[in-house]
C-alpha cells in the first residue's frame, strides 16, 4: 500500500479543491446555492441528482456555472429510472466530479473517466470498495451505518469501516457517517482517510433546500431518534415524526414482520420528498444521520466550511477536544 499516493492533499488535487471536505449530494437537500457556497469555500458542493428530473439537472448545472467557474459534483445514485439521461448530461457538461451510488461501478466508470471527470463511488463494505478499485475508480466514500438516508445492509459503522476500506484498497478513502466537526475530521484522518464527506450536517445549513420544518426537527432531534428501516426493501435511516407518523408506521409493520409486498404499499411514491422538501413531519420520510443529536444551529455552508478548517488548525496551537492528551499512554509508568 502507497500512502502517500492518498494524503489529503492527493485527494485535493483529485477533486481540485482547496480542502478535503465534500458535501454530500443528497437527494432533495441540494441545490446551486449550497454547492457554490461550500466550493467557495474551499470544500466541494455536490448536486443529488437522484431527487432532480433531468431537465432539473440541467438547470442545476448552469445555475452553478452563472456563480462559480470552480469545481463541484453531481452524485447520480446508479439506480435512478433515467440514468442515462442524467449521464449523458454529465459527460456532455464535462461535470469535473460524479459520484455513484447504490449500483454496480463497471458501467459507468469508463465513460465519464473519458469525458474528463473524476470518478468516486459510494460504498459500505471492504468487498464493494475492491470491486469499486477494480472498476477504475479515483476514490470511494466509505460510509459508515451513522450516515442518514440510504444505507448498507452490513451495518457496519464508520469507526469498523473505514480501517477495514482503507487497507483493502490503494485508492484515497473518503469518510462519510457521523462527521460533522473538526473533531470528527481529525478522526477520519487518523484512521486513513484522505478526507471526509458529510450530509446531515449540512442539511442543516441556511443554503439547503430543504424544508424549514424538517430542520427544525432535526434541531430538536436527540440520541436514539433515528433508526435503519426498510431493510427488506432498500436500507434508509430515518428520523422519528410525531406521534403516529410514517416512523411509527414503519416500526409497527417491522415488529409484525410484515412482508416485502405490504412494505412497498406502506411506502408507496414520493415520501422522501414529502419529508424533507414539503415538510410533511407526519406522512413523509425524514432521512438524516445519527449525527442529527448535535446539530443544532443553522450556519452558512461557507461559514461551516471555513469554521471546521480554523478549528482543525488550531488543534496544533491549542489542543484537541476538552480531555483529549496526546501522551496518554505514557502518564502512569509502572
Ligand atoms: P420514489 O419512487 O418514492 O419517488 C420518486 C421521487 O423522485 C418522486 O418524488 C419524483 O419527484 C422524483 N424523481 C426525480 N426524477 C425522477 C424520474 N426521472 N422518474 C421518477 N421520479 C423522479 O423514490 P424515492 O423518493 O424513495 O427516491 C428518490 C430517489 O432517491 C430515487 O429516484 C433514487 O434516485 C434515490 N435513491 C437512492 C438510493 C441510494 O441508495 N442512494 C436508494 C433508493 C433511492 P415527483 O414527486 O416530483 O414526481
Amino acid at each position: 500500500m502507497n500512502c502517500s499516493a492518498r494524503t489529503p492533499q492527493v485527494l485535493c488535487e483529485l477533486l481540485r479543491t482547496q480542502h478535503p471536505i465534500i458535501q454530500a449530494g443528497m437527494v432533495w437537500c441540494t441545490g446551486s446555492d449550497l454547492v457554490v457556497a461550500v466550493g467557495k469555500a474551499g470544500g466541494l458542493g455536490t448536486l443529488g441528482a437522484g431527487s432532480m428530473y433531468p431537465d432539473e439537472l440541467r438547470d442545476e448545472i448552469a445555475q452553478v456555472r452563472a456563480q462559480w467557474g470552480g469545481p463541484f459534483a453531481v452524485n447520480v445514485p446508479l439506480l435512478y429510472p433515467a440514468v442515462e439521461e442524467h449521464m449523458e448530461t454529465l459527460m456532455k457538461e464535462r461535470v469535473p466530479v460524479v459520484f455513484t451510488s447504490a449500483g454496480s461501478p463497471r458501467k459507468w466508470t469508463e465513460q465519464l473517466k473519458s469525458a474528463g471527470s473524476t470518478v468516486v463511488h459510494v460504498v459500505s463494505s471492504a468487498a464493494f470498495a475492491l470491486k469499486a478499485e477494480a472498476a477504475g475508480v479515483d476514490a470511494v466514500v466509505a460510509e459508515g451505518f451513522e450516515a442518514g438516508g440510504h444505507n448498507g445492509r452490513e451495518e457496519t459503522t464508520t469507526l469498523c469501516l473505514l480501517p477495514e476500506v482503507v487497507d483493502a484498497v490503494n485508492i484515497p478513502v473518503i469518510a462519510a457517517g457521523g462527521i460533522h466537526d473538526a473533531r470528527s475530521l481529525l478522526a477520519a484522518l487518523a484512521l486513513g482517510a484522505s478526507g471526509v464527506q458529510m450530509g446531515s450536517r449540512f442539511v442543516m445549513t441556511q443554503e439547503n433546500p430543504a424544508h424549514t420544518r424538517f430542520k427544525q426537527r432535526i434541531a430538536e432531534a436527540g440520541a436514539g431518534e433515528t433508526r435503519l428501516m426498510l431493510k427488506q426493501l432498500t436500507p434508509v435511516r430515518l428520523l422519528r415524526g410525531p406521534e403516529g407518523s410514517f416512523f411509527d408506521q414503519v416500526a409497527e409493520a417491522e415488529a409484525a414482520r410484515s412482508d416485502s409486498d405490504v412494505m412497498r404499499s406502506l411506502l408507496g411514491r414520493g415520501r422522501a420528498k414529502r419529508g424533507m422538501r414539503e415538510g410533511d413531519l407526519m406522512e413523509g420520510e425524514l432521512e438524516i444521520g445519527q449525527v442529527s443529536a448535535l446539530l443544532n444551529d443553522l450556519p452558512g455552508a461557507g461559514d461551516l466550511v471555513q469554521g471546521i478548517v480554523d478549528r482543525y488548525r488550531s488543534f496544533r496551537t491549542e489542543g484537541m477536544a476538552p480531555g483529549f492528551h496526546w501522551d496518554a499512554l505514557s502518564q502512569n509508568p509502572r
